[in-house]
């Protein structure tokens, strides 16, 4: 079966990674599996239900026309509308689109809640872009994309390089060229327009609540913790906050061109104000802050000891020698705040050496989850509270937690959050899948 994705998505390296990850959590329902034969649910559920490709024409602040490719697939639908963020980077192609939909299928999934599994994006590089050419690029980008996404249909929202200003120059031109105020078509908008408390926090927050649910079942939690945070973008800065909300200490966190060790704990503020605010590179926060030391040439930030590691930049940040290091200087447990930031090899590495190993589809769900919060608000026409809003993302990453724990123990696999997590994401899609038939 595999063979057959190979052959038929020739060169998606990332998205044969990712079906490849799935597939090899399936040997314990293979039995139930058959009953699913007549349906090819493994053959469809690899295979998205549609993938638009589109040109994105727009012009300098110079006058210079550039094109770049806009993507999004709708992955699958059986739990819901398409449900998934927009990346814009140099790195995206059709491959990594592919893999971020398919996890994201098993991710939405695992919430809970209504979702189907989506994503988009284009390889425009944002950086060193004014603020106008953004969005004149957002425009464009939606000139195209409005007429397949809508409320019942696909729900897009962010990813690396699209936070809360692209999404408004995004939802500003769905407006226009649609004439319709409809809030639930895109999540992460601002507050005084839609948006939900707590989305902006959601991803970074929840990898942490998660990874507390992880060290509770060993009778532990971060109280005096030294983690390692890699990634200095929303993921990564939220993850930080609430690590030093639950008492432990962040020592380190990374951007493309290095990272910064600072033994007094990573100070939120001041990172929030040179990469969110000034959009500037990581090195700019240790010239600021006394103590902090950047390397920008050599190592990585994988060397650093720590009790916690949360990859929370992009794929395959984290492999074998990372791993390996890691594991060297007495890591405990790693929780993916990225998605497929471990490669497979580090994956193996960390459990095989007994760390504690949680997968982005679960434990950096609380994005997306509080993206399904945002809808449901926007449904209803209401909005909560901070605070209310957040005990439910923490009650949704306990749930999910649960869910892998159980469903790991049930096929025999007690402990292993990669078996739990796929297999509880699986089953469900495959369940509607059934009961929707071909
Ligand atoms: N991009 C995020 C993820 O990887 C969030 C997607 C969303 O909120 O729709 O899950």
């Amino acid at each position: 079966m595999f063979d057959a994705v190979l052959a038929r998505n020739a060169g998606e390296t990332e998205f044969h990674q990712a079906v490849y990850e799935v597939m090899s959590s399936l040997e314990p329902i293979a039995g139930r599996d058959d009953q699913y034969a007549q349906w090819s649910i493994l053959k469809r559920i690899c295979e998205p239900e549609r993938q638009i490709i589109f040109r994105v024409p727009w012009v300098t602040d110079d006058g210079e026309v550039q094109i770049n490719r806009g993507f999004r697939v709708e992955f699958n639908s059986a739990l819901g509308p398409y449900k998934g963020g927009l990346r814009f980077h140099p790195s995206v192609n059709l491959s990594i689109i592919k893999f971020l939909g398919f996890e994201q299928t098993f991710k939405n999934a695992l919430t809970g809640m209504p979702i189907g599994g989506g994503k988009g994006g284009s390889d425009f590089d944002p950086k060193g872009r004014s603020d106008a050419e953004i969005m004149r690029f957002c425009q464009s980008f939606m000139t195209e994309l409005y007429r397949h996404i809508g409320e019942y249909t696909d729900v897009p929202a962010g990813d690396i390089g699209v936070g809360g200003r692209e999404l408004g120059y995004l939802f500003g031109q769905y407006k226009r060229i649609t004439n319709r105020w409809e809030a639930g078509v895109l999540t992460g908008k601002g507050l005084s327009w839609g948006g939900s408390q707590v989305r902006t926090e959601a991803t970074g927050y929840g990898t942490v609540f998660f990874a507390q649910n992880m060290l509770q079942e060993r009778g532990e939690d971060f109280q005096g913790k030294r983690v390692v945070v890699s990634g200095s973008g929303n993921v990564a800065t939220y993850a930080v906050e609430k690590v030093h909300q639950l008492g432990g200490r962040v020592v380190a966190v990374s951007d493309s061109g290095g990272y910064v060790v600072d033994e007094d704990g990573i100070d939120v503020e001041l990172l929030k104000d040179v990469k969110e605010r000034r959009r500037e590179r990581l090195s700019v926060y240790a010239e600021e802050r006394g103590g902090a030391v950047s390397h920008t040439t050599r190592g990585s930030i994988w060397e650093v000891a720590c009790d916690v590691a949360l990859p929370c930049a992009t794929q395959n940040e984290l492999p074998e020698e990372g791993a390996k290091a890691l594991v060297d200087n007495g890591v405990q447990l790693v929780a993916e705040g990225a998605n497929m930031p471990c490669t497979p090899e580090a994956v193996k590495i960390f459990q095989d050496a007994k760390v504690l190993f949680a997968p982005g589809k679960a434990s950096n769900a609380g994005g997306v989850a509080t993206s399904a919060l945002e809808m449901q608000q926007n449904a209803s026409r209401s909005s909560w509270g901070f605070d209310e809003t957040e005990a439910k993302l923490e009650e949704i990453m306990r749930s999910i937690h649960a869910t892998c724990v159980e469903t790991a123990e049930e096929y025999g696999a007690p402990g292993d959050y990669v078996q739990g997590a796929n297999l509880a994401g699986y089953l469900r899609v495959a369940d509607a899948m059934v009961a929707q038939g071909v």
